[in-house]
């Protein structure tokens, strides 16, 4: 036998996929696991409809569907018929223009096609009442039993065991391993568990304690007898796969008949501990009886987008149970406290394959080839895993599937739900709300609104326009006149402590760590094949004690993973908070408060000091993501609200003011401080993103230098100046060709132009390129300029 024992809990198109691309790495000590019958097991995968549309916002979640149709397709499991997503609104027109630019920023072709065009694809539509549509020629209906047939039978022609008709009652552990998977036909030995249990997942995780965040909810499928306009048709499927997503609908043909979905009924979240067994199942566990009042606006707006379907009756309809999560994307990963227990749920048959090769590759390698950081299973906050939370969220996402959303826009339940201790103040100041990660940000300020009057702020149009004001505009301005506040609690951090603190960072990181006490270091956490973890800044406050800014809670997983026995990582992000106080005037605010000597001698730029600003005691890191004089100030919450205050009063004779997200990003991009999860990502390495300096590679091991030395660096993170503002996520054309897409994008109040960074082909990346950024149904010119666009020799900040 090759490799250790795994084995798959659930045979539905997930298990199978995953136990297929474990055999095809050379896994051959595998054994699938299910309750039900084979194929067909009475799982999700039983009943799908098999609709794929590759179209996403999110870039992985497009790359597992291009996979998935490419595999499944080579495997016969489905059939191209492509995909028409229409418009009967004028808002969802533009909707497509902006989907159809994420499917070609992300290497997907398909086109916006006008009301004819839309109906010779697809001749039951109404033309009346369709504006235009999306057609993606490559998508189409994944075979969803067959993909778990084809797929099984190719793991056990690499040895693979199949078991069908047995129930998993108990996860054994050992050391803080698994062990074992007891069945109730006997014990399976197991070194790795893969949990692709569907609906089912969270009563499988919790044998080994592990709290999965995802709800079943019922969602509807009712299939027509014939159809009169389809007679004669016997065919799999004829014509492309429908949204009507202002209806909240899709609609598949097969034969003479067709199956249509529906989103827009009240959510039905049932927990996955009452689905029933499989032997008291009516027809599967996964169907439930139908609604049908539910459905009742579904069959009417059906009606009325295909008029053909008034000729036909609704013959076969029940509710069907998948899985939502709390940001719609699914759970990857190893539990973060039994090793060799990995989680593949809530997964769409749509991005089956990839998600098993994915995971397969991550389980083998160590890493995968695509960026699952969006889908990591240990990117929860604490509050993300509170059953009401997960609930309350899950049924929203349900709701919203097919709405159009800015990609601004903060959920609007539950809030305020995290408030740092700046809330109160932020209120007096009338701040915008926005949310991040359930924090309640200030975007920008209203009582700023006189700031406004006598500035040039180009005004944004659409979607640009909303959640701006140009007091975003004028609080950016302001910061490099004078001083502002921003509220930096917001970001994760932790403590890194305890003996060999320093040398374990020293190789997590890319950065040199063995500097003297009061450094700080910008640097980067890779993964084994080089691609980017994450950016961090390590400052040392004690000779093995770190404060360490991260990007997220994975990053906090990553650490404890990976950090020896006597270092502890420790999450300080709820119990402190940050204020970066910022502006030419910063240190005239800052000085008279501190004994610290805080000139350019007493504290350079990237060093730290543990001080005192009146009252309250502070670690004061001197940088700045906005590009000017300033410190990043530390403090504990309960102090946070007086930290504020004190500047607060010592500032305002200064032009003191507080600042908010908006002003924070036009600064940060005229600056070209990268931001990691959307400037790069684990598809990127260092140097392609312009971060050389930050991989101090004569420094000897660290984790990721040998992947990194290996691969290529043939594409860019560039920096393009247009005329307006664009949003992020839209492709970038150079002719007709999609070469790359947008990553950040603001207006740059200083330096008076659009700014957008975009990843590039290397050779394009030259500085006066001119290429053009897809913004809707429109083509904008931009132009490749150096970087960064403000303060290129640093005299702002080490002034
Ligand atoms: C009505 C409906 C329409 C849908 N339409 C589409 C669509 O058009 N396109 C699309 O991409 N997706 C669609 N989906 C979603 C899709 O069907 C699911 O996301 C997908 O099938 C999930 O696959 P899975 O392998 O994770 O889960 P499943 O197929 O449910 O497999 C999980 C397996 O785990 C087994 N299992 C659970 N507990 C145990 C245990 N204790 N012991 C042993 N075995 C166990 C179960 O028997 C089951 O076979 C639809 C879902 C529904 C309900």
């Amino acid at each position: 036998m090759t490799g250790p024992k795994v084995v798959v809990i659930g045979a539905g198109v997930v298990g199978a996929a995953v136990a297929d691309e474990l055999a095809l790495r050379g896994w051959d000590d595998i054994t699938v696991v299910d309750q039900g019958p084979l194929p067909a097991t009475g799982g999700s995968s039983s009943h799908a409809p098999g609709l794929v549309f590759q179209t996403n916002a999110n870039r992985t979640m497009t790359r597992l569907a291009q996979y998935t149709i490419d595999k499944l397709g080579r495997l016969d499991c489905f059939l191209p018929v492509g995909s028409l997503e229409v418009a009967t609104s004028a808002a969802r027109l533009a909707e497509l223009h902006r989907r159809h630019g994420w499917l070609a920023a992300w290497g997907g072709r398909g086109s916006v096609l006008d009301p004819d065009e839309c109906v010779r694809l697809h001749p039951l539509l109404d033309r009346g009442g369709v504006l235009g549509g999306l057609h993606v020629p490559a998508d189409g209906l994944a075979r969803a039993v067959r993909a778990v047939q084809v797929q099984l039978d190719r793991a056990a022609g690499r040895g693979a065991r199949l078991l069908e008709r047995h129930e998993v009652l108990d996860i054994r552990t050992s050391g803080g391993r698994v062990a074992g998977v007891v069945t109730d036909r006997g014990e399976l030995p197991a070194d790795i568990v893969v949990c692709a249990a569907g609906i089912w997942g969270p009563r499988i995780a919790r044998m080994v304690g592990l709290r999965l965040p995802l709800t079943p909810l019922a969602h509807q499928l009712a299939w027509t007898g014939p159809v009169p306009a389809l007679h004669g048709l016997t065919a799999e499927a004829t014509h492309p796969i429908l949204r009507h997503q202002d209806a909240d609908l899709y609609v598949r043909d097969r034969g003479d008949r067709l199956g249509v979905g529906y989103y827009g009924h009240r959510p039905l979240p049932i927990s996955a501990d009452d689905i029933v067994p499989v032997s008291q199942a009516e027809i599967m566990p996964s169907m439930l009886p139908f609604t049908a009042d539910d459905f009742e606006p579904a069959w009417t707006a059906t009606r009325e987008l295909l008029p053909a379907a008034r000729e036909a009756k609704i013959d076969d309809a029940f509710n069907g149970l998948f899985s939502f999560t709390t940001d719609n994307l699914p759970l990857l990963g190893e539990s973060p406290d039994v090793a060799g227990f990995w989680v593949a749920e809530a997964v769409w048959v749509t991005h089956s394959a990839g998600v098993g090769r994915a995971v397969a590759e991550w389980i083998v390698d160590g890493v995968s080839t695509f960026d699952l950081s969006g889908c990591d299973l240990n990117r929860f906050e604490a509050h993300q895993l509170a059953p009401d939370y997960v609930l309350a969220r899950d049924c929203q996402n349900y709701v919203e599937v097919y709405d159009i959303i800015h990609p601004l826009q903060p959920m609007e339940a539950p809030r305020p739900l995290r408030t740092t201790p700046f809330y109160p103040r932020q209120q007096e100041l009338d701040a915008a709300f926005l949310e991040y990660a359930g924090w309640e940000r200030p975007q920008w300020y209203g009582a700023n609104a006189p700031l406004v009057a006598g500035r040039r702020l180009p005004e944004p149009d659409g979607w640009a326009a909303r959640f701006w004001s140009p007091i975003v505009g004028a609080e950016a301005q302001a910061t490099r006149e004078a001083v502002a506040l921003y509220d930096m609690s917001t970001l994760k951090r932790a403590e890194v402590a305890g003996p060999g603190a320093a040398d374990f960072l020293h190789w997590i990181s890319t950065g040199d760590i063995h500097k003297s006490v009061g450094s700080v270091t910008y640097c980067l956490l890779l993964n084994a094949d080089g691609g980017i973890r994450s950016d961090v800044t390590i400052a040392r406050l004690g000779e093995e004690r770190f404060q360490v800014g991260l990007n997220g809670q994975r990053d906090v997983d990553w650490l404890r993973r990976h950090a020896p026995a006597g270092v502890a990582i420790t999450d300080l992000t709820a119990g402190t908070c940050c204020i970066g106080l910022w502006g030419p005037r910063a240190r005239d605010v800052l000085q008279p408060l501190t004994d610290a000597d805080l000139s350019n001698t007493g504290l350079r730029y990237f060093r730290a000091v543990r001080t005192y600003v009146g009252m309250v005691p502070v670690t004061a890191l001197r940088l700045s993501y906005v590009g000017e004089l300033g410190w990043e100030l530390y403090t504990t919450a309960d102090l946070g609200l007086k930290l504020w205050d004190t500047l607060w009063a010592a500032g305002r004779e200064h032009g003191l003011l507080a600042a908010g997200r908006g002003a924070f990003t036009s600064l940060r991009l005229e600056k070209g401080y990268r931001s990691f999860g959307t400037d790069m990502t684990h598809e990127h390495d260092p140097f392609e993103a312009g971060l050389d300096f930050a991989v101090k590679l004569g420094k000897g091991d660290f984790f990721g230098r040998d992947g990194l030395l290996r691969r290529p660096h043939d594409r860019r993170l560039a920096c393009l100046t247009l005329d307006g503002v664009v949003l992020g996520a839209e492709p970038v054309y150079s002719g007709d060709t999609a070469v790359g897409y947008v990553t950040s994008a603001a207006y740059g109040y200083t330096v008076g132009t659009g700014i957008a960074y975009a990843w590039l082909p290397a050779e394009l990346a030259e500085p006066g390129r001119t290429v053009h950024i897809g913004y809707f149904d429109r083509r904008i010119p931009a132009t490749v300029a150096a970087e960064p666009l403000f303060d290129p020799a640093m005299t702002r900040l080490k002034g």
